[in-house]
């Protein structure tokens, strides 16, 4: 028996998330209970809070948790710790999820909305590995301070320990024995302690448990460039909070459109992963039908690949995501006129066929 927890959220994302549904109820996969509860917004509006304990706790007793966006200009005024957002960080945080997986991946017929020429995108397919929980974006000391002399000094910290390093590249090396067996480490060791403990400790892991694998590294300007210049020489990149933050944005959207994009950030083996559109909750086009479902779907593929045991299915799923594009069908953020449902069908048809 697997579990997966649907939270459509608000906006868009109840709208994206029915056709993630109908996918589902599509595949029929054998075993999986589906369960959906309110989350965010929505979760305010009935509750009080966007996160209710009992989700919470249903969430961290399912394989998987399927999200769909959270936020929305009706709860701007929400005191700051209780907004849709607030939930969200509170749910990562409880779920302990450390490695956030990026696909950056160009579908052929897509390939000419991409900024870059299709000579460079065709058959992209790049798998971003980014640690999620750590480095400059949590490390202390923080803070903005008083000098003596009047001035103000904002600092942060970017810290990690080999527990931190070793983990997220494990979960590296384990996917990319799924893929390419090609592993590109990024950093910046030239200039950053932590950036020679941190090729120093992947190395050490590749060289220990992974001598399979083909490991490089690279520092993070020089894979700006390069993922611009040549990117289709990448399989998976691994790196750390704030390089994977930029990167892995660069290359996603040099791909297509935000509709398109999915998201997964998983922890320990065993323990539950969260799979989300990278998209928000859009509520310049809620309600209006035409939200673009792909990324929901595709996060619903990751989502059966990583953690519910189902790499068949959402081997299926992506190639009915994929036939349906190549057969033109296209919502309007893809420059079609097909609305969410629409856009569904064409793909359950693929599914189906
Ligand atoms: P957004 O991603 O919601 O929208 C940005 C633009 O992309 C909009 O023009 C929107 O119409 C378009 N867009 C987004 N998804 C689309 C889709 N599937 N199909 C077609 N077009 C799509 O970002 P925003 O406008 O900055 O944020 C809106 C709200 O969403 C805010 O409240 C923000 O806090 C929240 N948000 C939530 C998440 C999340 O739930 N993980 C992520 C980002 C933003």
């Amino acid at each position: 028996m697997t579990k997966l927890l649907l939270l459509p959220g608000d906006g868009i994302g109840p709208e994206v998330s029915a056709v993630s549904r109908r996918i589902l109820d599509v595949l029929a996969i054998p075993g999986l209970e589906v369960t959906e509860a309110l989350f965010g917004g929505a979760s305010i509006d009935r509750h009080g809070v966007p996160l209710a304990d009992d989700v919470l706790a249903q969430a961290l007793a399912s394989d998987a948790v399927l999200m769909g966006a959270v936020g929305g200009p009706q709860w701007a005024a929400v005191a700051y710790d209780k907004r849709p957002e607030a939930g969200l960080l509170k749910l990562r945080a409880a779920m302990n999820v450390y490695a956030n997986l990026r696909p950056a991946r160009c579908f052929a017929a897509l390939a000419d909305a991409s900024s870059l020429k299709r000579e460079l995108v065709e058959g992209l397919d790049i798998l971003f590995v980014r640690e999620l929980v750590g480095g400059v974006y949590f490390g202390e000391p923080r803070g903005i301070e008083r000098l003596p002399n009047g001035e103000r000094r904002g600092f942060n910290t970017q810290s990690y320990t080999t527990h931190e390093i070793r983990r997220v590249a494990t979960t590296a090396f384990e996917l990319a024995r799924g893929r390419g067996r090609k592993v590109c480490s990024v950093e910046k060791a030239n200039v950053m302690e932590s950036g020679v403990l941190w090729r120093e400790e992947v190395q050490k892991l590749r060289d220990e448990s992974y001598p399979d694998i083909e490991l490089s590294h690279m520092y993070a300007d020089n894979c700006a460039m390069q993922l611009v210049k040549a990117p289709l020489q990448f399989d998976i990149i691994l790196t750390d909070n704030l390089f994977g933050d930029l990167l892995s944005d660069l290359a996603a959207m040099s791909t297509g459109s935000l509709g398109m994009l999915p998201s997964a950030a998983i922890g320990v083996a065993g323990t539950p992963g969260l799979y989300e559109p990278i998209h928000g909750s859009a509520p310049d086009i809620a309600g209006k039908g035409f939200a673009n479902p792909c990324a929901s779907i595709l996060s619903l593929a990751m989502a059966l690949r990583h953690s519910l045991g189902a790499p068949q299915a959402a081997d299926r799923v992506e190639a009915a995501v994929e036939a349906a594009l190549d057969a033109g069908a296209r919502t309007r953020d893809l420059g079609g006129m097909l609305g969410t449902a629409e856009m569904g069908e064409a793909i359950l048809a693929k599914l189906a066929g």
